[in-house]
């Protein structure tokens, strides 16, 4: 969408395909009777660093909230639970001595990796991110920590994961310790409605239900065959995550390293519950509503409640393998695993009143989220394959993105690179 609104700010000529009968793809909200929104997809706006998506809020003029913060985080482990003040993961002192030092050694890797040449590193490339925590780090606690923070936030399974794709995701946001404000701003408003506002102004350019299946290319035409039409142009740009690109028939083929790093991709594995209560009643027992659980089915729970409005809402995020268990589960039993945590975290539990989750691992048009992530050695074989051009085929998507990738703002980057190649080529 991002895309389109800049072409058509320049007055070009155009047409959208959407496979789905909607637009947003991973940015999917939900409207509440009340008039507000809930998110099923992206959610937040870093606290810093998301220039690009920041504008486009600002320009729509939707009031950022802040997820509440007041009163004691749970923290839950063995099924013990303790009650922290300041939110902070409570480390003995060895453990947080321990973990410091390892987030020393990552900031130190991901400043000196950055994000453009990241295959200049291949001894990386060849280690999984598990073993280097494992390596890396001298105390279980600070080991379970950081492998805790990269499942969460790449939502794939370490071990799958190699150091150098996580260093390099990481410099993508500026450093790791940018991760902590990443969930910071949230919009009753819904982002999907800032792109659905985009893709009112397209008119008839926007062919919503229109999966692409095939296309075939030269240097200066593309013929793009959806389930019902053929579209001919002369340059495409394909914005979606590279595993569904591998689902097309494209002739002549990408190039075989494109392939091979289709082969290894890691695609992401996340499942996110939200909870909507009468009222936000944890914070009549002094709790912030946020629950960490390193041990968990669930790890990440927060209060996202909407201050206009009298109801409670609690949202739940589990990345990575604890995410791929959960996800079979249907909607009841989802809602049962969810009930259940909150009353073991809070010791009480009131009437939850609705219940949203999203199968966005199976979902055919994302077929994983957040985002996905390179094999192990992949940066090495195919370096910057994703975001390279082919003839007349320009990418976007987050997963393309040299900015923050694996966010909207990394979306909304990678389509200005996209827009600018293929206006430099017309
Ligand atoms: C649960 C969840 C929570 C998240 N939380 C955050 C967050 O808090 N903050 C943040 O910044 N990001 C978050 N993200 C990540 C964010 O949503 C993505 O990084 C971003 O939306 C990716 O945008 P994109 O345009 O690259 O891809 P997509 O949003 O996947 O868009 C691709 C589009 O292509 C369409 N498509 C697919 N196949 C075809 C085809 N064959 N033909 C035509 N069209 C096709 C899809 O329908 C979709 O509309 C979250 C994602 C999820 C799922």
């Amino acid at each position: 969408m991002h895309a389109c609104k800049l072409l058509q700010e320049q007055g070009k000529s155009f047409i959208c395909l959407e496979a789905r009968s909607r637009v947003g793809g991973r940015v999917y909200s939900q409207k509440l009777a009340n008039g507000n929104h809930i998110e099923l997809g992206a959610q937040w706006l870093a606290e810093s660093g998301q220039t690009r998506f920041a504008s486009l809020v600002k320009e729509y003029k939707y009031k950022p909230l802040v997820n509440f913060q007041d009163g004691l985080t749970v923290f839950l482990r063995d099924n013990q639970k303790q009650l922290l003040e300041d939110g902070v993961f409570p480390f003995s002192s060895l453990g947080e001595l321990d973990a410091y030092r390892v987030g020393r050694r990552i900031q130190q890797l991901t400043k000196k990796i950055g994000s453009t040449k990241p295959w200049h590193f291949p001894s990386l490339d060849q280690l999984s991110i598990y073993d280097w925590i494992q390596k890396t780090s001298q105390h279980e606690e600070s080991a379970e920590y950081w492998l805790n923070i990269i499942e969460s936030a790449l939502c794939v399974d370490p071990k799958l994961l190699s150091a150098l794709e996580c260093f390099q995701s990481m410099s993508t946001v500026g450093g790791v310790e940018k991760l902590e404000g990443a969930d910071r701003y949230y919009f009753a408003e819904g982002i999907q409605s800032i792109f659905e506002r985009i893709a009112n102004s397209l008119g008839n350019k926007l062919v919503l239900n229109s999966p692409v299946i095939s296309i075939e290319h030269s240097e200066n035409q593309v013929i793009v065959q959806t389930n019902q039409s053929q579209y001919q142009c002369r340059k495409l740009i394909l914005a979606l995550p590279p595993q569904l690109i591998g689902k097309m028939f494209i002739n002549p083929a990408l190039p075989e390293n494109y392939s091979s790093a289709l082969s290894t991709l890691q695609t992401g594995k996340v499942v996110k519950m939200i909870g909507i209560y009468q009222k936000p009643w944890w914070r009549e027992d002094n709790l912030s509503g946020t629950i960490i659980s390193p041990d968990s089915d669930i790890d990440f729970v927060i209060d996202s409640s909407h201050p206009n409005s009298p109801a409670g809402i609690l949202v739940a995020l589990v990345g990575g393998t604890r995410a791929e268990s959960i996800n079979p589960l249907n909607t009841i039993a989802k809602q049962e695993l969810f009930e259940s945590f909150v009353k073991t975290a809070f010791g009480r539990s009131e009437k939850i009143e609705e219940f949203y989750s999203h199968d966005w691992i199976s979902d055919p048009y994302s077929l994983g989220a957040y985002r996905s992530s390179r094999g192990i050695g992949e940066w090495v074989k195919s370096q910057n394959i994703f975001s390279r051009s082919f003839g007349s085929i320009h990418f976007a998507g987050t997963e393309t993105a040299s900015s923050w990738r694996g966010y909207i703002e990394g979306a909304l980057q990678s389509a200005e690179r996209a827009v600018k190649r293929v206006m430099k080529d017309i």
